[in-house]
């Protein structure tokens, strides 16, 4: 059930609210919203009673909310979600480019690319450090020297870290080094760790499974939501189907079709969603216009030497190029794309 506040409702008003839907033994959450302040009911396994909140001062309407989702949903917050991270906006006017090598390698490995990404005004810096590998023998990252190289190469450059939490031991020493908590494609069903996640006080980069609707990953990013955690981005990375030419298949109708049913930002994922280097600045162009809020790229100094997904990374020379065309595509789409040094880069060290 949602809670609709009239537009002069007082906080203590709000207060009341939240303190009547705690009394029913149910969670409250308070939504912000451009006209008036919204109230998300969770925890009830039945309907609840309108008339229980009709009679409180300030409220304006309870409306039932009909889906598995619900403060992920439109139906509960219409305007977009914008998080912010420091002094960048996600979901905003702006593009948000996260881009790095799909793992961190070594200390130099990370500098450099940090370095060359902060040169065409990249915000947000990407780069795994605890692995999910499909297979036990490959490079499993590393870990927590890896967090460490990428706290460096981000407070050098002045960017931002998103990076893979793979498991609720490792969170708290992922969430203590990083700036974005991503959960990967093969944890979108782990509801524990998407439940932790929900607790940590960082945004989360939620990745769609290769086998999931787009509707499972709605419910997942309400997992993370119903702990208190509403800074959260949608990321399509391709799904499993009957084609075998690219890796996995981008659902770039998933981009509208998310945008119609969540607030939440969108991001899309070339390079995991085609699995080929040559084919990740098409979909990446591909994915703007189809309305995604921004795009993770893997990008890597020496793909043929990459310990993984180098199949798949761009050559800074061919970022470069993409983040040109996303400059001239982002003006059509009335979006704007970082561009230039942003942060002075640190002497020390
Ligand atoms: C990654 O971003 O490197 C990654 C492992 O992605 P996914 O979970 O989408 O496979
Ligand atoms: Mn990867």
């Amino acid at each position: 059930m949602l809670i609709l506040m009239k537009q002069e409702a007082s906080k203590a008003d709000v207060e009341k609210v939240k303190e009547k839907v705690k009394s029913l033994g149910f969670s409250a959450h308070e939504i912000p919203g451009a006209q008036r302040v919204a109230i998300g009911i969770t925890g009830n396994k039945g309907r609840i009673d309108p008339d229980l909140f009709l009679s409180l001062p300030g409220v304006h309407d309870a409306v039932p909310v009909s889906k598995a989702y619900k403060l992920v949903s439109r139906e509960v917050k219409a305007e977009d979600t914008v998080i912010r991270v420091k002094d960048d906006d996600i979901g905003g006017r702006a593009l948000t480019i996260i881009a790095g090598p799909c793992s961190v390698e070594s200390r130099n490995q990370i500098l450099e690319v940090a370095e060359m990404l902060r040169e065409v005004g990249v915000r947000f810096l990407r780069g795994g450090a605890f692995k999910p590998r499909t297979s036990p023998y490959s490079f499993q990252g590393l870990k927590l020297e890896g967090l460490e190289y990428l706290r460096e190469a981000a407070d050098k450059t002045g960017m931002h870290i998103v990076t893979e939490v793979k498991d609720t031991e490792t969170l708290q020493q992922v969430a203590e080094y990083s700036d974005i908590l991503q959960v990967g494609a093969r944890n979108m069903y782990n509801f524990s760790l998407l439940e932790r996640v929900g607790e940590a006080r960082r945004p989360v980069l939620l990745k769609r499974s290769f086998s999931a609707t787009v509707e499972e990953l709605l419910m997942a990013a309400e997992y993370i939501a119903s702990k208190g955690n509403y800074h959260i981005m949608l990321c399509e990375r391709g799904i499993r189907t009957f084609e075998t030419s690219t890796r996995n298949t981008l659902d770039l109708n998933a981009v509208p079709v998310l945008k119609k049913l969540s607030h939440l930002p969108v991001i899309v994922d070339p390079s995991h969603g085609t699995g080929a280097w040559d084919l990740v600045i098409p979909m990446a162009q591909a994915a703007i216009v189809a309305g995604a809020d921004g795009l993770i790229i893997e990008v890597h100094p020496n793909p043929d030497l990459a310990l993984s997904d180098g199949f798949q990374s761009l050559r800074p020379d061919k970022f470069r190029l993409l983040i040109d065309r996303l400059k001239t595509l982002g003006s059509f789409m009335g979006r704007t794309v970082p561009s230039g040094v942003a942060t002075p880069i640190s002497t020390e060290n």
